[in-house]
């Protein structure tokens, strides 16, 4: 049974992780250097807290210039981390290597695919939910979905029973450009809002002709992309996950207010790139980033 590395012990890699090592899967963490993996071992593992109960896994982990090849590798960076750091694994991946993405957003996808061009890549899009109390520490905060999938592959590899024994909600899905599609014009249409209007997702209730004018224009440009399925009820879902997480903080909220680098080169980013290589206006969506980028340079935050 081929062992499952996964690089980045992280919030969605440390959730991975913890699962799949109690469900008795073979699991190794690849950690950013030595210093890493000496904090490491002196935390004794890596620790998942659920529903309140904290559990402590003693991960065996390694760095990435370590030795053991690598047959099946779950990248869980970040998705600006991403290219990086599968260039630096690319000496140890076996022949067809399969490799799970975890990024949001795309674009990274593609750099990594075209970085390792032998190994096997499959798209990932989550509704899990996980943040890091400490180092190597993970709280699941909201269980979801994971949907995977090979653009253009219908049949779904073998090990995906090692995440249903693991308790990992899954799906195989034809149409996983799709997914991330969705979610991606989803993100774009409330996160960068409620960075620039400091507010809640429920906050962009105020703001509705803002709201569906993005929604008109990231719908025009899911079409162009041949994407046309991810724009069906564009608005209305937006609505409804505005409502249904109306007392949250989105992603990109968090991220600024930290003071950590958002993903936003491969989300509303990606989306205007997309755009101008199919010649197509979208002003709002431009203003959008313009303000944003703007919002992030007063903040002395990466602005990609
Ligand atoms: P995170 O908590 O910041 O974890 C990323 C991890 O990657 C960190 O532990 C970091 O190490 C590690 N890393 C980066 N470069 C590395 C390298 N070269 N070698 C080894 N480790 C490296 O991020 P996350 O929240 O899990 O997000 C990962 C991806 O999943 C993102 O694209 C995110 O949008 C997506 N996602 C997250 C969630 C969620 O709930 N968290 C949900 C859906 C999707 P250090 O600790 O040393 O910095």
């Amino acid at each position: 049974m081929s062992t499952w590395h996964i690089l980045g012990a992280g919030s969605l890699g440390g959730l991975w992780a913890a699962r799949l090592a109690r469900a008795g899967l073979p699991v190794r963490l690849i950690l950013r250097d030595q210093t890493r993996l000496s904090q490491y071992r002196a935390a004794g593992g890596l620790t998942l807290v659920e529903d309140g109960f904290a559990s402590l896994y003693p991960i065996p982990a390694e760095v990435p210039g370590s030795a053991i090849p690598i047959r099946r590798l779950l990248l869980a960076c970040k998705a600006y981390d991403a290219e990086e750091a599968v260039a630096e694994l690319a000496p140890r991946l076996a022949p067809g290597a399969e490799i799970i993405l975890l990024q949001n957003g795309l674009g990274s996808q593609d750099a990594v695919a075209n970085r390792v061009p032998r190994a096997h890549c499959v798209f990932a899009s989550s509704t899990e939910g996980a943040f890091r109390e400490s180092d190597f520490r993970v709280v699941y905060a909201g269980r979801g979905q994971t949907w995977l999938g090979v653009p253009g592959e219908r049949r779904a590899p073998d090990w995906l029973e090692q995440l249903q024994t693991a308790g990992i909600n899954h799906d195989w899905s034809d149409e996983i450009l799709e997914k991330l599609w969705r979610k991606l014009a989803l993100n774009c249409a409330i996160n960068p809002l409620t960075v620039l209007h400091d507010c809640r997702n429920g906050g962009l209730r105020d703001w509705p002709d803002e709201v569906a004018g993005l929604c008109e224009e990231l719908s025009e440009l899911l079409h162009a992309c041949g994407q046309g399925a991810a724009a069906s009820d564009l608005h209305q879902d937006v609505l409804r996950v505005i409502d249904g997480t109306a007392a949250n903080f989105s992603s990109m909220y968090q991220d600024v207010a930290r003071g950590r680098r958002t993903e936003i080169s491969y989300l509303l980013g990606y989306a205007l790139r997309e755009a101008q290589r199919l010649q197509l206006d979208l002003p709002r969506l431009d203003d959008l980033l313009q303000r944003l980028r703007e919002h992030l340079t007063v903040r002395g935050l990466p602005v990609d």
